[in-house]
């Protein structure tokens, strides 16, 4: 069968001046090599071949200047719409590409992660396909102890074991590590799911049973938000829940007191990938401490990258 190939445009602007090291390093990865990086064809997997329509429909509505600065960065792509390449041979070349542009030109600093991690953050984020902190912040491996789970939600201290709360045990209380960052998205799954289930229901379901955890950002979502549209009212339980589990790590005795001396510090990250920005909050300790139980947090340090 004869090969259509099908051009359309995709953001990346090789020569801005504002690119940093890790951002050109990231286009090398994807884009090959900087001297052939305005031409490139690049075989897109079968598996995300169907979806591009939807994200361009997507791109073209609400976020038209976004759209436009696009376009503005255009670089050609091929997508060979017949092609059967199997989904493992870009993955193939993917992890050759980060060997080679990575691994062997970094060989110290990935032999000495061999032998020991000493990551500065845990990260906790939805485990949604969009919203991977690595592709999103930039970590690199050995930076960031990453565990994902759906909404991005914190259990309480009291609840039984989780692979959450061991992730927690095992950075701050072996790893030292000197920040914990809640990550929380636009249009999550699993806050709708929360939001849209029944208060009373007793369900087998895996999900429900889950997301539950978030329930009192659901209640105090309801009780100022219930007049508003459902998708607005899951954007403000999404971003109640981030500061609940924030609240909630205060609540874990280990955490709490290296949070107390100064060696801890926990922060809030909410990115909207439908006007691609991110938000980002630091909790304040002394402040929360001067509020009634159960009443919030107070946050500092907050600011917007757009
Ligand atoms: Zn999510």
């Amino acid at each position: 069968m004869a090969v259509t190939p099908t051009r359309f445009s995709i953001s990346h602007d090789p020569s801005s001046s504002s690119s940093t090291s890790l951002t050109n390093l990231q286009s090398q990865l994807i884009f090959g090599s900087k001297d052939n990086l305005k031409k490139t064809q690049l075989k897109i997997p079968a598996s995300f071949r169907g979806k591009s329509a939807n994200l361009r429909m997507m791109a073209t509505g609400k976020t038209s200047g976004l759209t436009q600065e696009a376009n503005d960065r255009t670089c050609d792509v091929t997508v060979d719409r017949d092609n059967k390449t199997d989904v493992f041979d870009d993955m193939k070349q993917r992890f050759l590409a980060f060997k080679k542009l990575k691994y062997m030109d970094n060989f110290e600093h990935y032999k000495n992660l061999a032998d020991a991690q000493a990551p500065k953050f845990l990260v906790i984020a939805c485990a949604d396909s969009r919203v991977c902190p690595s592709a999103v912040l930039g970590f690199q491996p050995g930076e960031a102890f990453t565990v994902r789970n759906i909404a991005n939600l914190v259990p309480p201290y009291e609840s039984g074991p989780t692979e959450t709360k061991a992730a927690l045990e095992f950075t701050v209380n072996v790893l030292n590590v000197e920040n914990i960052l809640v990550i929380g998205h636009s249009r999550c799954g699993g806050i709708q799911a929360l939001m849209s289930m029944e208060d009373e229901e007793d369900s087998s379901s895996f999900i429900k049973n889950w997301v539950i955890v978030g329930k009192k950002a659901k209640e105090s979502t309801k009780a100022v938000a219930s007049n508003l549209h459902f998708d607005h009212q899951c954007q403000h339980c999404e971003k109640a829940s981030l500061n609940h589990s924030l609240e909630r790590l205060l609540g874990y005795p280990w955490i709490e007191e290296k949070v107390r001396k100064g060696s801890l510090s926990l922060h809030g990250g909410y990115y909207d990938f439908v006007n691609c920005t991110f938000e980002k909050w630091t909790v304040d300790y002394e402040g929360s401490r001067g509020k009634k139980e159960g009443s919030g947090i107070a946050v500092k340090d907050k600011s917007v990258w757009r």
